[in-house]
């Protein structure tokens, strides 16, 4: 059965909460505990929880440590994941210097851009290379994903790019929709092809302020977003 996006989202939040209680040292809590902080009903924790097994005893809750380390089991971040970023401007720079990135193994293994006032520099113990090698460089360093941080006229091109060098998953910061699929070529027999099975995410910062435009002049239309 497909899962919700929704609840994918949330687990990441339930994840981020037995963090922060873990820090705390507390050893266990609940569905209603974990719905309180996550400002959801116990149901739904319930009902994310429950498309991947069963993590708690009955009457007694979860244990903290337990059911992080299934989340985190369920959402991939028990290995590393080796990121390239493409665009290594005023934004790729920041995410390449944000240090939280390296908490769930996600590596940095390369930094790539087209503009010569930034290829051979140095950011975050990386030289930026040219995207035109990314092609040669995945094949002796695997790459699991590529943050796109282009302007986004340049956002097709460069998802194109990635995933030609065979990378899956593109977390794209550029406002804009990238199709799944190659621009029309003659030379190619099935355009499209080397796009199956790749997902992308969208970081849209700029959606999150309309987004929010909207919500702050009509708070009332707010729905609790139940699933
Ligand atoms: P920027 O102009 O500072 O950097 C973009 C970089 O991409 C440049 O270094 C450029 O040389 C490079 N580039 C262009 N074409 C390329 C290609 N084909 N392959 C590899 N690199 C290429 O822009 P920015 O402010 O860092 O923004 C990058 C993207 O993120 C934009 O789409 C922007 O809308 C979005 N964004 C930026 C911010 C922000 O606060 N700066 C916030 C949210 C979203």
């Amino acid at each position: 059965t497909a899962i919700p996006t929704a609840t994918i989202s949330r687990l990441v939040t339930y994840l981020r909460i037995l963090e922060g209680l873990e820090t705390q040292e507390v050893g266990r809590t609940s569905s209603s505990d974990l719905a309180e902080r996550a400002g959801v009903t116990a149901f739904q924790v319930r009902k994310d929880l429950a498309y991947f097994g069963r993590f708690g005893t009955r009457g007694m809750g979860y244990l903290v440590p337990v059911l992080k380390r299934e989340l985190m089991r369920v959402l991939g971040l028990n290995r590393t994941w080796n990121v390239v970023i493409v665009g290594v401007g005023r934004l790729g720079q920041a995410i390449a210097n944000y240090p939280a990135a390296g908490d769930y193994q996600f590596q940095y293994v390369g930094l790539f851009d087209v503009s010569p006032e930034l290829i051979g520099h140095t950011v975050r113990h990386l030289t930026v290379q040219h995207v035109e090698t990314l092609g040669q460089f995945v094949q002796t360093t695997p790459v699991d994903m590529g943050f796109l941080a282009v302007p986004p006229e340049r956002a097709q091109d460069a998802a194109q790019t990635l995933v030609e060098a065979g990378i899956r998953g593109i977390l794209n910061f550029a406002p804009t929709v990238i199709q799944p699929r190659t621009a029309d070529r003659g030379d190619v027999a099935d355009p499209g092809d080397e796009w199956r099975g790749v997902t992308i995410e969208n970081v849209d910062f700029l959606a999150g302020m309309k987004r929010l435009a909207f919500y702050t002049l009509n708070p009332h239309l707010k729905s609790a977003d139940l699933e």
